[in-house]
């Protein structure tokens, strides 16, 4: 069965249900069979949100910034206070071995961590930490042609406090108010929002952070109460490499008005041209062709080159 989806969202096209494909996920040390891979209902992660994951993509064949995400799943978990029981290592190459598994040199692999079943209650001391590794093709996740630039909602939802969530874990509860943002956004036409937050700051999109080119200089929010995603930190090093300057500050939404060029970062998003955010529209340039272009060469280079080149 499909489903039928709104314009603009790779990420809901016509979709094959994600329970019901052919391939191998990895769970808990294993490989098993795609469709045998489920869960108890009874699980503390589904119902009390325990749960941590990543994004990442492969191109040409390597997990691009692989060690980062690993980095930030373990760190992601040690937040909610849960150790996962694998080394960085171990998961580097459980995340090799299941695009491997899978047949695949480019797509999106998944990793997530969360807490089982032995407690169901708020206290979950005593539960078991469960790792699995999911990867599945994932072309472009805005379609259509990448330097028109994609259309952004305002989001009503704001990125809370660090002290009222953790939000420098890529945890999943954090991702309930980026759905209502983006189902808002997608009922108005748009692919997706833009979010303030909690002191009314321009923060980010639903699932990757934004550029803003003012008079030449690229700006950018500082992430003190969202991800400072990997590809943000990406372009903000092939920025550097062309001498734009990069200014991480706090950022107004009035401060729009002398906004030229608009771009989002994150690992589904690459590198992905706005044309507008709410009434404000704005024109891709060259700040952004430029950097589009990197970053697609970037993340087709070996592991080792890329480090090399962000390094420098
Ligand atoms: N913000 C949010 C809310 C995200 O989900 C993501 C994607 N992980 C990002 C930013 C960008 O992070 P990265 O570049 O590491 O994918």
């Amino acid at each position: 069965m499909t489903t039928s989806v709104p314009p603009h969202s790779g990420e809901t096209m016509a979709l094959i249900p994600f329970d019901d494909r052919d391939g191998m996920i990895w769970w808990d040390g294993a490989l098993v069979p795609w469709r045998e891979a489920k869960l108890h209902v009874l699980t503390h992660g589904l119902h009390y949100a325990s749960a941590v994951f990543e994004g990442e993509r492969a191109y040409a064949g390597h997990i691009f910034r692989l060690r980062e995400h690993t980095d930030r799943l373990i760190n992601s978990g040690r937040i909610l206070g849960f150790e996962i029981p694998w080394s960085a290592d171990e998961i580097d190459q459980a995340c090799i071995d299941t695009l491997a598994a899978n047949g695949l040199t480019e797509g999106y692999l998944r990793p997530l961590a969360w807490r089982g079943s032995e407690m169901l209650a708020v206290s979950a001391q005593n539960t078991k930490i469960h790792l699995a590794i999911a990867c599945w093709e994932w072309p472009a996740y805005f379609t259509g042609d990448r330097m028109a630039g994609i259309k952004l909602a305002w989001a009503d939802w704001r990125r809370p406090d660090p002290r009222t969530a953790p939000t420098a874990s890529k945890a999943t509860g954090n991702y309930m108010t980026g759905t209502l943002a983006k189902h808002k956004a997608e009922a108005e036409g748009c692919a997706d929002a833009m979010m303030l937050d909690y002191r009314g700051q321009l923060a980010e999109a639903t699932g990757a952070n934004a550029f803003f080119v003012i008079d030449g200089k690229l700006h950018t929010p500082t992430p003190d109460c969202f991800l400072d995603g990997i590809t943000r930190r990406a372009v903000m090093g092939l920025a550097h490499r062309r001498q734009i300057p990069v200014v991480e500050r706090a950022m107004q939404p009035d401060e729009l008005s002398q906004v030229t060029e608009v771009f989002l970062a994150g690992t589904a998003a690459e590198v992905t041209p706005v044309r507008q955010i709410g009434e404000q529209v704005f024109t891709p340039g060259q700040i952004t062709q430029v950097l589009v272009s990197d970053y697609t060469e970037l993340v087709r280079l070996p592991p080792a080159d890329v480090a090399a080149r962000l390094a420098a």
